[in-house]
């Protein structure tokens, strides 16, 4: 159990209040499990503790403001944090998962310059709890179709490995069997590429999944479109890589966002085919997402043909579709603009039908 780490404000209020031990147990079941938004529904706590945690550490820390539907049945959550920032959230239905895309900043101060978070610099780092409880509120969204969180990706907001501990005491309360108890494997970081962090990442216990963002395999090209290039360079970032396969045997997939000639061109095929030389390494293609930078996405037909040329140079490769972005809810697309300042037809939650892509 993660109590202690996790819910600290709540653990004072128990102690204050002598309360027994087993207490704090029933309070973190209530939020990590039972979902509870309010104290009042943790049944299982006599009243009068019930009340003095409604006043002193209240059940929620993130106020969802708007709930978002797009067209493929994507939703966003928009949260406002206590001290008034906002975040987002995205939940992607598929046939038999849901995918829960958390964030963990508010904002990212590493100016990928594709990326909308990019183009808002850093705030703060998100708590252990606030990044936990985006998805107990998609959880608490999906149990009323009585459906389940089935995967959980820290790909929204924010670089995680930038607030690594606090990340990481969220994803191993998620994974927590006395917590909402989803398994390791379920889960996956993607980072930009800091390399200490990587391996750091790569000793934990936990059989978490790790997603590393490279998005060309030219180093002049990366320092170009990703600014952290310039920190670690390619060579370094694939020794981080290696490290991670060989110490944890698992899959490491590479985010290829596909940027109209900046990336997409045969000559990165080849040397992605040369770069990416170990069975475990997985390469997931993207179309980039509008966003107001200046790039095109590349077009379907020529993401087909890169996609076939990396597999015909013997690479695991897929192309994943973009989801939600009719309610800009697509990678790269979290910007947490106020939606409630816009027009409302401009944010219209109805179902539009869908243009044929
Ligand atoms: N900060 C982390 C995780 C969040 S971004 C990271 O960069 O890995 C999640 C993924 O979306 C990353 O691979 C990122 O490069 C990619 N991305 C950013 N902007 C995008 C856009 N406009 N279109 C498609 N993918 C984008
Ligand atoms: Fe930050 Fe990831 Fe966006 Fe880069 S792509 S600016 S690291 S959120």
């Amino acid at each position: 159990m993660k109590a202690e780490e996790f819910i600290p404000e709540v653990e004072k209020v128990l102690e204050e209040r002598g309360e027994p031990a087993y207490r704090l147990k029933q309070a973190y079941a209530a939020l990590c499990n039972g979902l509870a938004r309010d104290w009042e529904e943790a049944t299982a706590l006599p009243k009068a503790l019930r009340a003095a945690l409604k006043e002193e550490a209240p059940a929620a820390v993130l106020q969802l403001t708007r709930t978002s539907r797009a067209t493929d049945g994507t939703r966003k959550y928009l949260f406002e944090t206590h001290d008034g920032h906002l975040i987002e959230t995205v939940m992607i239905p598929e046939r038999d998962r849901r995918t829960v895309c958390i964030s963990t900043q508010v904002g990212c101060p590493m100016a990928c310059k594709f990326c909308a978070t990019g183009l808002l610099g850093i705030k703060r780092n998100l708590k252990a709890r606030e990044i936990a409880e985006q998805v107990f509120v998609a959880a608490r969204d999906l149990a009323s179709a009585s459906e389940r969180v089935t995967n959980v990706v820290v790909m929204g907001m924010g670089e995680p490995f930038l607030n690594y501990d606090e990340t990481l005491l969220a994803l191993k309360v998620l994974n927590d069997g006395d917590g909402y108890n989803l398994a390791a494997r379920h889960i996956a970081v993607s980072t930009s590429g800091l390399v200490d962090r990587i391996r750091r990442f790569a000793d934990e216990p936990e059989q978490f999944h790790l997603a590393i963002s490279l998005h060309t395999p030219f180093q002049d090209e990366r320092e170009q479109i990703m600014p952290i290039a310039s920190r670690h360079s390619v060579p370094v970032l694939m020794n981080a890589a290696r490290y991670y396969v060989e110490e944890t045997r698992r899959k490491l997939f590479f985010e290829y966002t596909l940027l109209a000639r900046v990336n997409d061109q045969p000559r990165h095929v080849r040397a992605l085919a040369e770069l990416l030389d170990h069975p475990l390494y997985h390469l997931n293609l993207l179309r980039f997402n509008w966003t107001d930078t200046g790039f095109t996405a590349t077009p379907k037909p020529e993401a087909k043909e890169f996609l076939r040329y990396a597999r015909e140079l013997g690479l695991s490769a897929t192309l994943r579709p973009s989801r939600g972005q009719d309610i800009d809810a697509a990678c790269g697309q979290l910007a947490a603009k106020d939606l409630a300042a816009r027009p409302p037809l401009a944010v219209s939650l109805r179902a539009k039908p869908t243009p044929a892509r």
